[in-house]
């Protein structure tokens, strides 16, 4: 797709060596607005991300200029759509390290991703007395479509425990670690705690032992350089909108040996290669795992968002959100009765806190009123606050748009609901 003047602009823009906050901020619309009043600070981006101009233009551009179907016309548009969605998915490659292109599956996100894996992979090689082994602090997308596996096959799920500070215990890992087990699923980074799980060791310890391993990047993606090859995991997944794309598309990897012999998850248009009553065959890879009409206009806006990020250099937003987590950290200390839940020696953006005797949905609200979006509540990550023996934290996640200033305003929020609940 040809890079319009905006993206031509941003490319120009993007600093070599110094951060260009504002530039960076200039390049989202959303965030220049006032909300109650207040400037906009948005520290909701572990829930979803806010969009680049560049996305929007793509997801404008599609739609206004190539909108077809892909894949079965002979006509100009559809040529184009098919080649924007086929790029897309290339970028995705390019953005994982992905070997080939046919091992990224578009999906609607993480959740599918994991799904799927269950419903094909899972279906195949767990069986009754097998175990899934994951870790105390999933998502409740890689803890679930577990558990409803494991009770269809007569399987069970085992969890790897963690420590105060968050961190999975590598000790207690590696004792669950027996023949028994079928499958290691693990997040990459905690969404809940912000931890960074150490996977490639962990992907090194399974293998050893012959287990394959699924690696839930949801958190990690937007965050860090990932490198699937040299990770040597045998899946991964992530969701766009977290990576500054659309909403309802995501990705797939997983190695082709494995997803060659997987049986499709979804039956439809465009996964078969002929169909008649008796019997269908399948598409090769990736079409095999993308019945319908997919997200055509999400793959190419994702497309754009990895362009984007790309642009910028995704070691240097791991930088800039690592000094903002430090900074951010500092001026949470100092707010006498905040516990920080999630304080692992190797985190990535996220600022999980409770608040001595108030509620952290009143944190919220209060923070709201100062313009201020934060999530609260378990974060679908229930297991974590029982874990810490709390009902919820309030968790204020970044971005590569986000700025010192939005923390201290972050801190005077905190330090107001203080003095209102006190
Ligand atoms: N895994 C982790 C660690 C997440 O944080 C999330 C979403 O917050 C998901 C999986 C699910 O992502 P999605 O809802 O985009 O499918």
């Amino acid at each position: 797709m040809a890079v319009n003047s905006h993206q031509a602009a941003v490319a120009e823009r993007t600093p070599v060596t110094a951060w260009d906050a504002q530039g960076v901020r200039r390049d989202f619309p959303i965030l220049a607005q006032r909300v109650h009043g207040k400037p906009l600070v948005y520290l909701d981006n572990a829930a979803t991300s806010q969009k680049p101009r560049a996305v929007l233009d793509a997801l404008l551009d599609f739609y206004t200029r190539d909108c077809s179907n892909i894949h079965r016309g002979v006509h100009e548009l559809s040529e184009r759509a098919t080649a924007g969605y086929e790029e897309a998915r290339e970028k995705v490659r390019t953005f994982l390290g992905a070997r080939e292109a046919r091992e990224i599956i578009f999906v609607r996100g993480a959740t599918e991703a994991i799904n799927l894996v269950a419903w094909t992979f899972g279906r195949e090689r767990i069986g009754v007395d097998d175990e899934v082994l994951i870790t105390a602090m999933e998502h409740h997308s890689n803890i679930v479509p577990w558990q409803i596996l494991c009770e269809a096959k007569g399987a069970k799920l085992c969890v790897t425990p963690i420590s105060d500070s968050g961190e999975l215990r590598m000790d207690e890992f590696e004792k669950r670690l027996n023949p028994r087990v079928k499958l290691v699923a693990v997040a990459h980074v905690s969404n809940a705690l912000g931890t960074v799980n150490p996977v490639e060791e962990i992907v090194r310890m399974s293998h050893a032992r012959g287990i394959p391993v699924l690696v839930d990047g949801a958190q990690a993606a937007p965050h860090m350089k990932v490198d699937v090859q040299e990770l040597d995991c045998d899946f991964y997944t992530f969701s766009g909108h977290k990576v500054y794309g659309p909403t309802g598309i995501g990705a797939l990897y997983g190695k082709a040996a494995l997803l060659d012999e997987m049986p499709p998850f979804h039956g439809g248009g465009d996964m078969i290669s002929s169909v008649t009553f008796e019997k269908t065959t399948y598409n090769v890879l990736p079409y095999k795992f993308e019945a319908g009409t997919p997200n055509i206009a999400g793959a190419i806006g994702l497309g754009a968002a990895i362009d984007y990020v790309g642009r910028i250099g995704m070691e240097r937003i791991a930088a800039h959100e690592h000094a903002l987590l430090e900074y951010g950290t500092r001026a949470l200390a100092r707010v006498p009765g905040l516990r920080m839940v999630g304080t692992a020696r190797k985190k990535a953006g996220v600022l999980s806190f409770v608040l001595e005797g108030i509620h952290p949905h009143d944190v919220g609200t209060v923070l709201d009123r100062e313009g201020i979006a934060v999530r609260t509540g378990h974060h679908c990550a229930q297991p974590v606050m029982d874990r810490f023996r709390i009902p919820a934290t309030t968790r204020a996640s970044l971005a590569l748009y986000n700025t010192r200033e939005e923390l201290d305003a972050l801190a005077a929020g905190v330090w107001k609901v203080k003095e209102m609940f006190a």
